[in-house]
């Protein structure tokens, strides 16, 4: 039976992370990562961005080339998801039926996209963007498609949309709330981004609900309530994920919308930890809130806490959330969580394409979205971390830099 002292279930940027730092600290014993795609491990935020647009090759979205990988000693089980955990034998068992033990697991699967329910959801035609996979195949019926429609209006169908205008596709984007971006910004990011991409001939559609979408065994149309009918030659579904914790759960593990980890990211089954998309934690910029965080910044700390705690070290998880995404020439950089925030600042003026929204909670910064504004993302983190309370007419003065304010 294979047997490794640290297991590290899921190759994506948590479990890569997870492995690189454990080599990092020291760490000397048996190591590998199991994971459900073929790949070695991949960035995946270019999925929706330059890959997507056929500008980067996959071979420079590696985390690591794969030499790095043998050459620390780092086993790479490719291509085998686990179907099932046995926390007491220490044992976890893969699709085909093969046991690997463990000394401490590392649960790092991330999630898999959530699906539409509605009929017509598995015709030919309906996308994903979550893995290199779901591209590729995107990418195969992209010459044939002229009408795009994307369902979803967070950030990962406005980067496909941008892509997709850019390449001469007419998109359409359907959006149930009121506003895109809604969970992850404050209403002017969100008008911001509907002007932009209305700007660039996309066609956004919000308080949408999706009733169906029609075909003969390929969608040709997306039919909201009410009746109306979008032709669609494509449709790319941006809803969110469902965090792949299945397993986990059925052997006992506390959770739900993700798997319960304390702030040494352990779950409530001994020796298992869980980091990344996965990982339901209370974090102090959501005031305290038991969230998961979707982003490259929480799989990385998170994956550095695990590494610290199983070298002997002390660690906990208190990093400040950030965030980036790119569409068009807009470089968005969100630090903090601005979700109950009761004040918005805005810094500079979005017709300049070049500005700042402030978020404050009684009275003190809890987030900030800089477009273009690298400057104040970098001056502005700190006041995040310490929560201050700057004077509101200095916030709103982007002249006044955002170091003259901590
Ligand atoms: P993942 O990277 O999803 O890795 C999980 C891995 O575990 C996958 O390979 C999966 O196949 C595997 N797995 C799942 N179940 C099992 C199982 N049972 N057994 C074995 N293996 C399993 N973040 C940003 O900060 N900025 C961005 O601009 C940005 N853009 C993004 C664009 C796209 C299109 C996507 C999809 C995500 C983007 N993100 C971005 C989010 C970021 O990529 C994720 O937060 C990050 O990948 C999370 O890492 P993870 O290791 O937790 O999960």
């Amino acid at each position: 039976m294979e047997r490794y002292e640290v297991l590290i279930v899921g190759g994506g940027h948590a479990g890569a992370q997870c492995a690189i730092a454990l080599r990092q600290n020291g760490f000397a014993g048996t190591l590998a990562i199991v994971g459900e795609e073929p790949e070695f491990p991949y960035e995946r935020p270019p999925l929706s961005k330059d890959y997507l647009a056929g500008e980067k090759p996959f071979e420079r979205m590696l985390l690591r080339q794969p030499a790095f990988w043998s050459e620390r000693n780092v086993e790479m089980l490719r291509g085998r998801p686990i179907v099932s955990v046995d926390p007491a034998a220490k044992v976890v068992t893969d699709a085909d039926g093969n046991p690997l033990t463990y000394g401490s697991l590392v649960w790092a699967t991330g999630g898999s996209p959530r699906r539409l329910t509605c009929g017509g959801a598995d015709l030919r035609g309906v996308h994903a963007i979550r893995t290199r996979a779901d591209v590729d195949q995107l990418r195969t019926e992209l010459a044939a498609a002229a009408r795009i429609v994307v369902i979803g209006g967070g950030y990962i169908g406005l980067e496909a949309a941008a892509v997709l205008s850019k390449l001469g596709k007419q998109v359409v984007i359907l959006e149930a709330q009121n506003r895109v971006l809604a969970r992850v910004a404050g209403e002017a990011l969100s008008y911001f981004y509907e002007s932009e991409h209305r700007a660039h001939g996309v066609e956004i559609r919000t308080r949408c609900a999706v009733e169906c979408l029609e075909g003969e065994g390929r969608v040709q149309a997306v039919r909201l309530a009410g009746g109306e009918r979008i032709a669609a030659d494509l449709v790319i579904v941006g809803i969110g994920i469902e965090p792949a914790v299945t397993p986990l759960i059925a052997a006992g593990a506390t959770g739900g919308n993700g798997v319960r980890v304390d702030a040494e990211c352990r779950t409530s089954l001994a020796h298992i930890f869980a980091i990344g998309d996965c990982a339901l934690h209370e974090n102090r910029y959501a005031g305290g809130a038991a969230i998961r965080l979707e982003s490259v910044q929480n799989a990385n700390d998170q994956a550095n806490v695990v590494a610290k705690l199983l070298t002997g070290q002390d660690a906990h998880y208190d990093a400040v959330p950030w965030f980036w995404s790119n569409q068009y020439d807009l470089k968005l950089q969100t630090v903090g969580i601005s979700a109950g925030h009761d004040a918005a600042i805005l810094r500079g003026d979005p017709d300049g394409r070049a500005f700042s929204t402030v978020y404050l909670k009684q009275g003190k910064v809890i987030a900030l979205d800089c477009v273009n504004m690298v400057r104040d993302y970098v001056q502005g983190r700190r006041l995040v971390v310490e929560g201050l309370s700057p004077d509101p007419a200095a916030l709103a003065d982007p002249a006044v830099p955002l170091k003259e304010l901590t």
